[in-house]
């Protein structure tokens, strides 16, 4: 089986026996009716009925050596591919309006840009570059499903906290001949429960041997336990909470209570550098931003067309400064696509032959869309006013004071319950729980917006704009 459908990655979810808390209870039975996940299962599986599609198979679908696979877990060659790339992501995009940050592709990503990273690993002690290869072409194979952890729990984020030995990080603390045996804690998982296996690796800046490392465990592992936070699916209407009775993902906190990773599934440990190499000079940065900004440009035109539908449903096209705040919201989305366009045509080869996106752009991209975002929910909030807190539920336009009430709230565009619709649409998207974790999504989970600022100092190629001055500097006439 080299492509799933929805039907199979429900059935596998299903057939999962993984440990997962929810509100001081383990879950039994089938995780994806539970009420906090059965949305983002549906839609998850939504997006594998996508890219079995005939109608999409030239998009969604790769054949490389006569092997059919998904297109996220293609490792570009060319520029074409990474074409395909951006309009493989857009595609699940639109489907999801990029409110699911673990849809497939990004995790699928992050596997290939690990094994698009052989040149970090390859004469490094403890690394296995044989096995990452072979575990990738296994995962491309029965299209697994991933979610990743990497952040350690927040206990002492100061500079001289690596001197403190007794914390709660996830580290090795055996080797056996079996494996490798993890204890201690990881910040969270998106999805964490829901997918079949679970990446985890070293966060940035990794300092101790015992937690360098990376390595992928089926999510139902023995000793591994998700505690999940409190749903933020308001109820399953869809017209009252549009968006998060379909794309609530859930966040939970990895706990590993002596987990045995077996060697066939270790990638590398104990090597500092590797871990950290992975991020500087690995292809994971380029990849994953690759794929992350070609969601964000979806996110901001759904974004945007909420603003527009709300500009014309109660008439306030005509002010100027709701023309400026749109032509903010128009700005911002052109940026991204320029700067995602911009890293696609000046992508070069590496040394592998792998058709490396430029990552400047990238990285401008994304810690621009940490401002962006929360703008763009702000705008939302000041066009739409009292509309997006004047919202009667399903049950109230279905009850005896329905009519009246749809009479009172119609606008010269729609009934009252057209008009709610929509405004529900743009409170789920920038006001409610799961709007609002939306927001500290985009501003955080590729890194908080302070140190990605720090890395772009620290790695813009300066020799460009320093000549050029120095050519004014010394210009005699
Ligand atoms: C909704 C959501 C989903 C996420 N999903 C995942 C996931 O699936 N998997 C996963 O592994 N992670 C996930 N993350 C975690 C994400 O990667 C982190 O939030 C991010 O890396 C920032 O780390 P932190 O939250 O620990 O913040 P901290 O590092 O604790 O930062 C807190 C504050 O301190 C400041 N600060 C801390 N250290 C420094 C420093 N050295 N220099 C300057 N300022 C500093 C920060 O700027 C910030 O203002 C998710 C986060 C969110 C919010």
């Amino acid at each position: 089986m080299s492509l799933i459908n929805g039907e199979d990655y429900k059935k596998r979810i299903e057939a999962l026996t993984s440990t997962v808390w929810y509100d001081g209870e383990k879950i039994t039975g089938n995780i994806g009716e539970h009420p906090a996940f059965r949305g983002a299962v549906q839609s998850q599986a939504a997006l594998y009925d996508l890219q079995t599609d005939p109608a999409l198979k030239d998009t969604m679908t790769t054949i490389e050596n006569g092997e059919l696979f998904g297109t996220s877990y293609l490792i570009p060659k060319t520029k074409a591919d990474l074409t395909k790339r951006r309009e493989m992501v857009q595609k699940w995009a639109c489907h999801t309006g990029g409110l699911m940050g673990r849809s497939p592709d990004y995790m699928n990503t992050v596997l290939a840009s690990f094994v698009a990273s052989q040149s970090v690993f390859q004469n490094e002690e403890n690394c296995f570059p044989d096995t990452l290869e072979r575990f990738y072409m296994k995962a491309r194979e029965k299209d697994l499903s991933f979610t990743h952890t990497f952040i350690n729990p927040q206990n002492n984020r100061s500079k001289l906290a690596f001197l403190e030995k007794d914390h709660q990080n996830a580290r090795i603390i055996k080797k056996t001949d079996d494996g490798i045996i993890i204890r201690g804690a990881k910040l969270l998982a998106t999805q964490g429960g829901i997918t079949d296996e679970l990446l985890v690796y070293s966060a940035p800046g990794a300092q101790e041997k015992e937690q360098a490392y990376a390595f992928s465990v089926p999510t139902d592992t023995r000793g591994l336990t998700f505690v999940c936070r409190s749903s933020l699916t308001n109820d399953n209407s869809r017209f009252n909470s549009p968006l998060s009775s379909r794309f609530e993902e859930m966040d939970a906190i990895v706990l590993f209570d002596n987990v045995c990773v077996p060697w066939d599934r270790v990638f590398f440990y104990e090597n500092i550098r590797a871990a950290n190499n992975l991020y500087v000079k690995g292809m994971f940065v380029p990849f994953t931003l690759h794929q992350i900004v070609s969601r964000q440009v979806i996110k901001a035109e759904l974004i945007l067309g909420i603003a527009l539908k709300i500009v014309d449903e109660i008439n306030i096209g005509e002010y100027q400064h709701v023309q400026s705040k749109i032509a903010e919201m128009v700005k911002g989305t052109e940026m991204l696509k320029a700067l995602l366009h911009h890293s696609e045509q000046t992508a070069s080869k590496n040394e592998d032959g792998v058709m490396v996106p430029a990552r400047l752009p990238l990285y401008t991209a994304i810690n621009q869309f940490q401002d962006l975002y929360p703008r763009f929910t702000e705008i939302i909030q000041l066009l739409g006013a009292s509309g997006l807190i004047t919202l009667p539920t399903e049950r109230d336009f279905h009850s005896e004071i329905g009519t009246d009430l749809s009479g009172y709230l119609k606008t010269c565009e729609s009934s009252g319950e057209e008009k709610v619709a929509l405004f529900r649409l743009a409170w789920d998207l920038t006001m409610s729980g799961f709007g609002t974790r939306q927001t500290l999504y985009e501003r955080f989970f590729f890194g908080d917006p302070i140190r990605l600022q720090q890395t772009i100092y620290h790695t813009f190629d300066n020799e460009g704009p320093i000549t050029l001055a120095d050519q004014f500097l010394q210009r005699k006439s």
